[in-house]
């Protein structure tokens, strides 16, 4: 591979640039009250990965995810969170731009009931980053074309499917243009028809290179897509594998007993 010569000297050519790591956890410590959700948490997600958490109900998936993007803080005991090299800092104005680059989807697509598809997508960037209307109306009907929901922009989310829903969720996450996507879920409140298309696209943008932490137990998914599983038990990572080793030779008796239950 050619070298530019923009590049200061030393600096990581493009191989070493591309595994830069987007999320970092390191000691990352979660109490709620007395109770410890997240137990030193060390994990570094390198852009482009797609990494798949997995674990049994109330291990602290959606915990790791709500902390990523500080919809929850963390233990004020030294752990930090770092996105693309920067730490999140527990409140300020830093805060809101680092969280703008940490895209979430939900289980229950959280969409604005009283907006429009459209709209639910146009606002946060409008809000956010201050993109005028006009800009920020074309960008969020390529993006619904791009989930295959363009001639929903008008209807209220009520008027979609679950699996329409779901999609525009992920538009309006990627409207924001974030470096990394978290998905909590994201299939596990659909009916069973609508789980592929929504899959379908998170497949997509996986293949495009997308950095994304995904709770998933579609194991479908996490084979085809996944770069690597990570499996919680008890608030703590138990295994972070490649998912060919953790689907047939899990190590741990936890993760064992896991998948005995959901294969
Ligand atoms: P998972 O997503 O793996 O099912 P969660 O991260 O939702 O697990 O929850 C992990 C544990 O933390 C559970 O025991 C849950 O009851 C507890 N927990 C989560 N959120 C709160 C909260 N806001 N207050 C108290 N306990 C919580
Ligand atoms: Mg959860």
């Amino acid at each position: 591979m050619t070298h530019t010569t923009s590049e200061p000297a030393g600096a990581a050519g493009p191989a070493a640039d591309s595994a830069r790591p987007l999320v970092q956890l390191e000691n990352v410590n979660k109490h709620f009250g007395p109770f410890q959700a997240l137990t030193d948490i060390n994990l570094s997600i390198p852009e482009r990965q797609v990494a798949i958490v997995v674990g049994p109900s109330g291990s602290g998936k959606s915990t790791l995810c709500r902390t990523i993007n500080r919809l929850e803080t963390i233990d004020d005991d030294g752990g930090r969170i770092l996105i693309d090299g920067q730490p999140l800092p527990q409140e300020g104005k830093e805060l809101a731009r680092l969280r703008a680059e940490v895209g979430m989807v939900f289980q229950s697509f959280n969409l604005f009931a009283h907006k429009s598809i459209l709209e639910n997508v146009t606002l946060g960037p409008m809000k956010v980053k201050g993109l005028k209307k006009a800009r920020a109306e074309k960008e969020a009907m390529e993006l619904l074309e791009r989930v295959g929901v363009g001639q929903q922009a008008k209807k209220l989310p009520a008027q979609l499917s679950g699996g329409q829903q779901q999609r525009v969720a992920i538009a309006r996450a990627l409207a924001m243009r974030p470096k990394v996507l978290l998905f909590d879920e994201p299939t596990s409140a659909l009916d069973p028809e609508m789980v592929q298309e929504v899959l379908d696209v998170m497949v997509q943008l996986a293949k495009e290179g997308m950095t994304m932490v995904v709770v998933t137990h579609e194991m479908g998914f996490a084979r085809k897509a996944g770069d690597r599983v990570i499996f919680m038990a008890d608030g703590a990572i138990l295994e972070d594998t490649d998912p060919e080793s953790f689907f047939t030779a899990p190590q741990h008796e936890r993760a064992k007993d896991f998948l005995g239950k959901i294969l």
